[in-house]
């Protein structure tokens, strides 16, 4: 497998589920096997399991302090994990710590020269969960109900409107989009939109 030829620090993929370690590659046989992300994810990679959100917490900031990557991917598992358990209150827990984690980090890239006042940073849920009255409620998600479809987008950095909130339809796919605008990744083939909305 090919690395970046001159930077395996470019571009890092920070996951506490390891089936996520499959966003480091793509299908398209162009790119297939090229250029890959570095990846940390997982107990020990794909396929050993979900690890403990708090190494991969100690794991970013290792890599945000050392590493000093252009492009960094983070996957916390919770809440979605102690929502699979049906606990309610680890399921509580697991939205404040992980909101106190993105906080850390945020406070760090803003505090580090590297970083400070150039980067950009998404937090995102990948799906929401079933309504109440919906299949088993919070436990589970996955279908067409307005709980599961519903997701949250937050962009901090330089670029975008402060305090602003905006309520209006939009798509994961279009973060990409918009990632690939603020890269410049003029060869970024998306099938999303550029979320405009979002800067200033
Ligand atoms: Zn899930
Ligand atoms: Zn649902």
């Amino acid at each position: 497998m090919k690395k970046h030829p001159n930077e395996s620090n470019l571009v890092w993929l920070i996951t506490s589920k390891d089936k996520l370690q499959v966003l480091s590659d793509c299908k398209d046989p162009k790119w297939k096997n090229k250029y890959i992300a570095s990846t940390d994810c997982g107990v020990n990679g794909l396929g050993t399991g979900y690890r403990h959100d708090s190494i991969t917490f100690k794991r970013v900031m290792y890599t945000l302090d050392v590493r000093k990557p252009k492009v960094l991917f983070v996957n916390f598992r919770e809440p979605d994990f102690s929502g699979h358990k049906s606990d309610w209150n680890g399921y509580i827990r697991g939205i404040q710590q992980t909101d106190s984690m993105v906080h850390e980090i945020w406070k760090f890239i803003e505090n580090d020269p590297y970083y400070q006042g150039k980067t950009a940073m998404f937090i995102t849920n990948d799906h929401g969960r079933h309504l109440d009255g919906v299949s088993n409620g919070y436990v589970s998600h996955g279908c067409n109900c307005e709980g599961c479809r519903r997701i949250h987008l937050w962009s901090f950095g330089p670029d975008f409107k402060q305090g602003a909130y905006l309520n209006q339809a939009a798509e994961l796919i279009d973060v990409n989009a918009t990632v690939g605008e603020l890269l410049q990744l003029h060869s970024l083939k998306s099938n999303g939109r550029v979320l405009w909305e979002l800067f200033q």
